[in-house]
């Protein structure tokens, strides 16, 4: 069969134009690669997931020059808030303590679709990349000296040689299918609903952060700020059906508890199904799983972007030092270590226990409460506490990682 050859020597094709592709596609350019990223919808995707970036992820994308961007789009979080919503007691923790460490101590709220199209706009002007949406990658097969990757695009079938292949194609990632790859883990039974709303909470619940985690055995809720909108997020009863979950009956339902108003508009209403599953490698000769193609967690922390951007940096490092500093190539193992580790080690028990500390699941409240009040009076413990959440502590475990 003939198809279009796009070309035959690239160095990389990025599949996947998310968050965690744009970062991979952007700084492999930085190091002078060529790159084709394929991106199968027509533009960056919109919808509501991602919106907070941690202060390693600005470190990173500073270096890419597009950190002040994000920042002046979105909203500086340097506090956050967990609280228990049976009592209204309120537990503050504050990036600012973090100011000696990094040059970002604090979140920045900011909707993940920005950043790929911040740097959509900013590849285009790169000659040695070519960023094409409408692209789907419909089969990947490598040998000894590179991957032949066949694209579909809306008219015809196309074909590229690269030398390496990286897959940032979320969590259906055809690259990993391709690569056999098992994806364990598993479903939680119950679906979250994220509604959004213009109408300012902080009017209805006194002292709000950006971002607020709130635990209740009965319904937790995660409470964030982004630029113009309140997102509130929460836990449905298994079973429900997901024509109630986005009823006008169901909103009114949450927003009563919440505010004790059930005349609320809603500028969004989406159901996710949420996993916790980690790739068995992250690795296989010359192809690469990172971000949601590698790990799918709960979004309870705002860990699961940000720890896919890590993933791409530590990558694209290894690839530099492969194909321009005569590093061997066992050191694609090393990133495989790495960052699997980090991801079992840190994002997974990290938003699976958030989950419990929400839900309260075997007297979790109690420990909760326990431990955020002795983190409250002693700054050594909240201090590291504060490393972990802003995922400082997880950069610096994978780099201890050989
Ligand atoms: C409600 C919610 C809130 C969240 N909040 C946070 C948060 O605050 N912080 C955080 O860090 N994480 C958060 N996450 C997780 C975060 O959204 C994901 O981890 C992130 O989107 C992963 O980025 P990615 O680029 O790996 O994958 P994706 O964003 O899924 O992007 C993959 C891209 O690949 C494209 N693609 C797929 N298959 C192909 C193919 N065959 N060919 C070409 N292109 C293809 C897709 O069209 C898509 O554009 C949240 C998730 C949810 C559901």
């Amino acid at each position: 069969m003939e198809f279009k050859v796009i070309t035959d020597n690239v160095d990389i094709v990025v599949v996947g134009a998310g968050p965690v592709g744009s970062v991979a596609a952007a700084r492999l350019v930085q190091c002078g690669f060529s790159v084709i990223v394929c991106e199968a919808e027509a533009t960056s995707t919109q919808n509501l997931r991602a919106s907070t970036f941690h202060p390693p992820t600005l470190e990173m994308l500073d270096t890419l020059g597009v950190a002040d961007q994000v920042i002046k789009e979105g909203l500086k979080a340097p506090v956050y808030h967990w609280r228990k919503r049976e009592t209204g007691e309120v537990f503050s923790f504050d990036f600012g303590e973090l100011a000696d460490r990094t040059t970002h101590p604090y979140r920045i709220q900011c909707e993940q679709h920005h950043l790929s199209r911040m740097l959509a706009e900013k590849l285009a002007g790169e000659a040695k990349c070519d960023l094409r949406y409408n692209t789907r990658v419909v089969n990947v097969q490598q040998d000894a000296d590179g991957v032949d990757v066949t694209l579909e695009t809306p008219l015809e079938i196309q074909h590229v040689r690269a030398k390496y292949v990286i897959g940032a194609d979320g969590a259906n990632s055809i690259v990993r299918k391709y690569l056999g790859i098992g994806f364990e883990g598993f479903t939680y039974p119950e679906k979250f609903l994220c509604l959004s709303t213009e109408m300012d909470l902080a009017d209805h619940i006194d002292g709000l952060a950006y971002v607020n985690y709130v635990s209740d055995p009965e319904e937790w809720l995660v409470l964030l700020r982004v630029p113009r909108l309140w997102r509130v997020l929460v836990p449905t009863t298994e079973g429900d059906d997901d024509e109630w979950l986005l009823s006008d009956a169901k909103k009114n339902e949450v927003f009563e508890r919440l505010v004790g108003r059930s005349d609320v508009e809603t500028a969004h209403r989406t159901i996710y199904k949420v996993h916790q599953r980690v790739a068995e490698r992250f690795n296989q000769g010359r192809m690469f799983l990172v971000g949601d193609a590698a790990h799918l967690n709960n979004p309870l922390g705002g860990f699961g972007m940000n720890s896919g951007i890590h993933d791409a940096w530590n990558l694209a490092g290894k690839l530099d030092d492969v194909e321009r500093h005569g590093a061997s190539p066992s050191v694609f193992d090393r990133f495989d270590r790495q960052r699997r580790a980090i991801t079992h080690q840190f994002v997974q028990r990290q938003t699976i226990d958030n989950m419990e500390l929400m839900n309260g699941e075997g007297g979790k409240q109690k420990q909760m409460r326990d431990r955020m009040s002795r983190l409250n009076d002693d700054p050594v413990a909240r201090r590291e506490f504060l490393l972990y959440q802003s995922m400082i502590k997880s950069l610096d475990d994978a780099e201890a990682i050989l």
